[in-house]
């Protein structure tokens, strides 16, 4: 397949959905987690659930940069812009997350703040060019598909020479968080995963190496993915087909885009840059060892966190806010019982209803949870 549409045919979904139907063993249930928020999307906006038997359901994981970062971290983002007087710069999405007692950056940015909203790095890199007494500072969020270009960006500023830009690293790691989800999962027994759906541009850039020692230690398939409907759907059989054989395996559905080693050439120059933390706090999973990235030594004047000491802070999420357990694949958005009513994109009280990737967001946006009022909306 060559264009986008055809990762879209309705013919081919239906037969995907008719192997599923005719795979799945009746006497046993498939809850498979799609570990990113794009795949969440990919369910919600083709309707996959739907497509599905009774007995295969996705959980919805925690793949979504902006819904995992605690409240802390966005609250150290404000200290850093409002008590040190820094230009934080961020993607929208990250703007819009309610910290402490309901703040936010975009509240800050109301009362005064100099907070911009940037579409990448590159765009901070610009602005610290441009303002030369100013402290510019990238509030940097995202997995490992993010991390490249902010070592790049560390890199240029160190050879430019520019002395008014620094990084706030929160970028983390998705094996370290599979393990802790599982982990948890195990503990207190409040979920059930048989599978992942492994990430796809993730994947892209750390290959598909590193969940071999997961489905290996843990006994579980990993199928990595790619975003649309068919990908989805195929990556599903594949699992079906691993768990009805005894098998647990990393296998690879996203063969157009993932390979094995995956960016060497990006990996390399992230771990020239950046290095790991022992432990990072996660919303909804708490510390995890070995999850996240900082600035190594050699960059340590790019290091927001060390050019202002940030300290961290125990974080609380808001109160009836269920994405604790959301992104544990604990709970779904419906089970909160402020989704859809005190809860909405224009109104978010969690991460998990704003960012673009967020399972709430993608309950709300597509609305596949509401009954149909007619039976041509039925239809
Ligand atoms: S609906 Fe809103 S309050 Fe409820 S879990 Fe989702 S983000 Fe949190």
């Amino acid at each position: 397949m060559k264009y986008v549409d055809e990762f879209r045919d309705r013919q081919l979904a239906e037969g995907l959905a008719k192997a599923i139907r005719h795979e799945a063993n009746t006497r046993r249930s498939y809850n498979v987690m799609e570990f990113c928020g794009g795949h969440t999307h990919a369910i919600f906006r083709y309707g996959v659930q739907d497509l599905m038997p009774k007995n295969v359901s996705y959980v919805h994981g925690p793949g979504c940069p902006v819904c995992v970062l605690p409240i802390g971290r966005i609250d150290h983002a404000l200290e850093l812009s409002e008590q040190h007087g820094v230009t934080l710069c961020s993607y929208g999405d990250m703007l819009r997350v309610p910290a402490s007692k309901r703040r936010s950056l975009l509240k800050a940015k109301a009362d005064g703040a100099d907070i911009r909203m940037v579409y990448s790095i590159d765009d901070a890199l610009k602005i610290a060019r441009q303002n030369p007494s100013r402290e510019v500072v990238f509030f940097a969020i995202g997995f490992e598909t993010t991390t490249p270009p902010t070592a790049v960006a560390i890199r240029k500023a160190q050879a430019e020479g520019l002395k008014n830009f620094s990084v706030f690293c929160n970028h983390v790691l998705t094996p370290a968080a599979l393990k802790a989800i599982l982990g948890n999962a195990e503990e207190s027994g409040s979920v059930s995963i048989d599978a992942f759906l492994g990430p796809s541009h993730v994947s892209s850039v750390i290959g598909s190496k590193p969940y071999e020692y997961f489905a290996d230690k843990y006994k579980r398939p990993v199928v990595i993915a790619g975003f649309e409907p068919l990908d989805v759907m195929q990556a599903t059989l594949m699992a079906i087909r691993q768990l009805n054989e005894g098998r647990h395996v990393v296998e690879n559905q996203y063969v157009r885009v993932v390979t094995r080693d995956g960016n060497v050439k990006a990996q390399t120059l992230v771990a020239e840059v950046l290095e790991l933390r022992s432990s990072f706090e996660w919303r909804g999973l708490g510390e995890v060892p070995s999850s996240a990235l900082r600035i190594r030594e050699a960059y340590a004047d790019f290091d927001a966190e060390k050019r202002f000491g940030v300290t961290t802070k125990p974080s609380r999420d808001a109160k009836s806010c269920e994405c604790p357990s959301i992104l544990r694949g604990e709970k779904k958005p419906t089970d909160c019982k402020l989704f859809g009513t005190v809860c909405t994109p224009d109104n978010p009280i969690g991460s998990c209803m704003v960012s673009s990737e967020g399972a709430c967001a993608a309950y709300w946006t597509y609305g596949r949870f509401r009954q149909p009022s007619s039976p041509l909306e039925a239809a």
